[in-house]
């Protein structure tokens, strides 16, 4: 324990084994005084608390606990008083070490999971990522962001939505915000939060066409370059191509044909690389019909060489020529999809102004972090509760300093 954890002030005592738990017995140094939990200086104790436990980090499989006596104090100028013990704050019964043992484990196994193997509760695994989170946002320097994402993800049932925004620069990728819904309000408070100054800063911004983002975009970073990334414009196109395929497959049922579409979803939302041979069996065996879906699959895949271009002229060029085909490609879904591409073509070219320094799969990999984390942490109910846990495996955050690291 001296070794480990030493604690200044107090000293470790008499171990011994109770039901399997290793209990340390703590007391305070000789002459030395308690600390006032409210202003933390030295005041003369004014009696003894009843004993307490606090949990420490399991050693050989048995539960460790600190056994100690609180002191309260007589502060001259905040009365009586509990001390401030160093170990565990408030009334948490987790010891620091521990909490920070705990939150390094949840980074990778669920929270139940990590309540179970070290077992404590989900409580305690809570408070202490908790704690970890609350330290690291204190902590966290937000200066120097050049580059951001704007992405929104869904949460429990039904259409309740996070904003989400990220830092994207190549020398830092982290969660920033989480806001609840992704209307104006919700935007425009990550805009508040981080400050005029640093806003002023910002050289690109990456998001989808959602309104709400374009319109506070525009209004608070006219001069930043918003820039529709990929990971979106490819979400559009898969959307257009599976609900053509729904429409498609309901009229060919309709119309007395056999189920040629059925159970062909992945192989037309994958993309041709990554698919297996069965599957691209079932797609060979697909684009010999002419059917609407199949045109809207192959309008989709061709949209992906809009990307290797290394000018924005040939970009433009090409967009212009795929946007034409789409419109007359007698689609309407794509239709729509084109058309608001079409509109919003200055976001799309932007990207070849930022191709260098902002690489395709940034957001994509964020929102695919967030989204196993939302379910690594299904049937949290509270919306602060995903918050935390958002910003524990996203944020990037500083750590608490310890003398030892147990992990
Ligand atoms: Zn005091």
């Amino acid at each position: 324990m001296n070794k480990t954890y030493p604690v200044k002030g107090f000293v470790y005592g008499k171990v011994s084994l109770e039901n399997n738990v290793v209990v340390v017995n703590v007391t305070p140094r000789k002459n030395s005084r308690a600390i006032c939990s409210v202003c933390h200086r030295p005041s003369p104790t004014y009696d003894h608390l009843k004993e307490r436990r606090f949990k420490f980090i399991p050693l050989w499989g048995l539960a460790v606990e600190l056994c100690y006596q609180p002191r309260r104090v007589k502060c001259p100028e905040h009365g009586v008083k509990i001390e401030k013990i160093p170990w565990a704050d408030g009334k948490s019964s987790v010891c620091e070490p521990f909490k920070l043992f705990l939150a390094h484990w949840a980074k990778s196994l669920s929270w139940k999971e990590v309540a179970r193997h070290f077992k404590v509760s989900w409580q305690n695994v809570f408070e202490s990522v908790h704690y970890v989170v609350e330290y690291g946002l204190k902590h966290r320097c937000l200066d120097n962001v050049k580059a951001l994402g704007v992405d929104e993800i869904q949460y429990r049932r039904g259409h309740n939505y996070l904003t989400l925004v990220y830092q994207i620069d190549s020398h830092c990728r982290r969660l920033l915000f989480v806001g609840k819904d992704r209307s104006v309000k919700t935007l425009l408070r990550f805009f508040y939060r981080f400050g005029k100054e640093r806003t002023q800063q910002l050289e690109a911004i990456c998001s989808d066409l959602w309104k709400a983002y374009v319109k506070v975009i525009k209004r608070k970073i006219p001069e930043c370059v918003h820039i529709l990334d990929r990971f979106h414009v490819m979400k559009y196109l898969n959307d257009a191509v599976d609900q053509t395929r729904r429409a498609e497959t309901a009229q060919l049922k309709h119309d007395g044909y056999e189920p040629i579409l059925h159970k062909s979803r992945w192989c037309l939302l994958k993309n041709k690389r990554n698919q297996n041979t069965s599957q691209l069996a079932r797609l060979r065996e697909l684009v010999q019909y002419n059917l609407k879906t199949i045109r809207c699959y192959l309008l989709k895949e061709a949209f992906g060489h809009f990307w290797t271009y290394k000018t924005r002229w040939g970009a433009e060029r090409f967009l212009k020529t795929w946007i034409t085909r789409a419109m007359r490609s007698k689609l309407p879904e794509l239709k729509k999809v084109a058309k608001r591409l079409r509109k919003h073509q200055d976001l799309l070219l932007n990207y070849f102004s930022f191709k260098e320094r902002l690489s395709n799969g940034i957001v994509e990999g964020l929102n695919l972090k967030a989204k196993l984390t939302m379910r690594k942490s299904f049937g949290f109910k509270r919306l602060e509760t995903i918050e935390v846990a958002l910003f524990h495996t996203l944020g990037n955050l500083p750590e608490p300093p310890a003398t030892h690291r147990f992990y």
